[in-house]
């Protein structure tokens, strides 16, 4: 594979990790730092090959450099893979020769959790390097952040219910979690029908949330006992796996893996909007004009769930809750804009947040231009 072909115009650096005695082999991909260090998990995973961990890693970096810019977070978009299984090949030493690695990058690239590391993981990190957030509390870190991640998919929602059927009379207080106010109209949940596919640490916050405001919330789980769980504390619907995409609703939220809206299950689709907390939910790029032709709205993956990154961004200046949910609550506000400039411009939402995401990487970085002048030792 041609490294450089596959950079093309972006892409700041690519380091390999090699540390023959613990089996280490990673690559760290740093998209952009135009707007600050470039954040994004570590990925363990058993790649079939290097060119398919290379591919996954530059796609993901790109995604976060998205994903935090339109969180207004001052960080860019990197990313890591370790190649292995997690379940074998996970020890205390190699993720600390790891750390090790991720430090030597000088806070060009802060690390997390991802899919196949834990909290755990990064703690073992964090002996190795201060680059790394998403630690345990006792560690000064923001811990799991579900909730938050939750609370942000609620709010994207409130914003799509908004932009489906107006805002909701005023009813301060009644229709939202966490801290008080909000900086954009939100939309009235109740009486609405949310299909919630996946009920894991997001899904059934998610579920939760939506029960608390009067919507009518209906689940499914390839997990029975998760299944089983939410129906016995929320009184939810339980539907099959195969056909909750297809169950007439107004919001169909994918809760579980990535790839969910495809070929197959778009037109199949009976709701008046998509808002979830998976990752990479367009099993290819065209989908997202499929979701617009068929009169979807979509509410961009990496718009709503970004209320995880945003919880452990917070983490990386001394975890403060109330500040971490006042920037989970403007995903809302966010939300509204992409939503509000695909319409004004006649693309779709992923462009429309892809563009907003570069402009705003285009204005503050370009503030960079005015420059200050360290004061010189021994100087006044
Ligand atoms: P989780 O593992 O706790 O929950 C996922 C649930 O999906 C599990 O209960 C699993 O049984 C279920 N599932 C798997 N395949 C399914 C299928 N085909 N149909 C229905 N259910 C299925 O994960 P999570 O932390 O709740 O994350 C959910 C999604 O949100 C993931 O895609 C994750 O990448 C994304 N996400 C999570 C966070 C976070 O803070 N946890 C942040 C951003 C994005």
């Amino acid at each position: 594979m041609q490294v450089f072909d596959l950079l093309g115009n972006s892409y700041e650096q690519v380091v390999w990790c090699h540390d023959a005695p613990t089996g280490l082999r990673a690559i760290i991909a740093i998209h952009s730092t135009a707007l600050g260090p470039a954040l994004g998990g570590t990925r363990y995973y058993p790649y079939e090959s290097e060119d398919e961990a290379l591919v996954d890693v530059l796609r993901l970096a790109e995604g976060m450099t998205y994903k935090s810019a339109l969180a207004g977070l001052d960080l860019g978009g990197g990313k890591a893979v370790i190649i292995g299984d997690p379940a074998h090949d996970k020890t205390e030493a190699l993720l600390r020769a790891y750390g090790k690695f991720v430090d030597s990058l000088g806070g060009r690239y802060l690390t997390a959790e991802d899919v196949g590391t834990t909290q755990a993981d990064m703690d073992l990190i964090w002996r190795e390097t201060r680059c790394v957030t998403g630690v345990s509390p006792y560690l000064g870190g923001s811990g799991d952040p579900s909730e938050a991640t939750a609370n942000g998919v609620w709010w994207a929602m409130g914003a799509v219910a908004a932009h489906l059927d107006g805002p909701a009379a005023d009813r301060t207080g009644s229709n939202r979690p966490g801290p008080e106010g909000s900086a954009s109209p939100r939309g009235d949940l109740s009486g609405y029908h949310v299909v919630v596919s996946g009920v894991g640490k997001v899904g059934s916050g998610l579920a939760r949330l939506l029960v608390g405001a009067g919507a009518k919330v209906s689940v499914c789980d390839t997990n029975a006992g998760a299944v089983e769980r939410v129906v016995a504390d929320l009184g939810v619907t339980a539907l099959g796996v195969d056909d909750a995409h297809a169950v007439p609703c107004d919001v169909y939220a994918p809760c579980a893996l990535g790839a969910s809206l495809n070929d197959v299950t778009v037109p199949e689709l009976r709701c008046r909007a998509v808002v979830g907390a998976a990752n990479n939910q367009l099993a290819h790029p065209g989908v997202a004009a499929d979701l617009s032709e068929r009169g979807i709205v979509y509410a961009p993956d990496f718009v709503v769930n970004a209320g995880g990154v945003i919880d452990i961004a917070d983490g990386l200046t001394g975890y403060h809750p109330d500040r971490a949910a006042a920037a989970v609550r403007r995903i809302g506000a966010t939300t509204l804009a992409v939503l509000t400039h695909a319409a004004e411009s006649g693309t779709t939402t992923v462009a429309a947040a892809e563009a907003l995401a570069r402009r705003r990487i285009d204005e503050v970085s370009a503030v960079q231009r005015l420059r200050t002048f360290p004061r010189r030792a021994g100087r006044r």
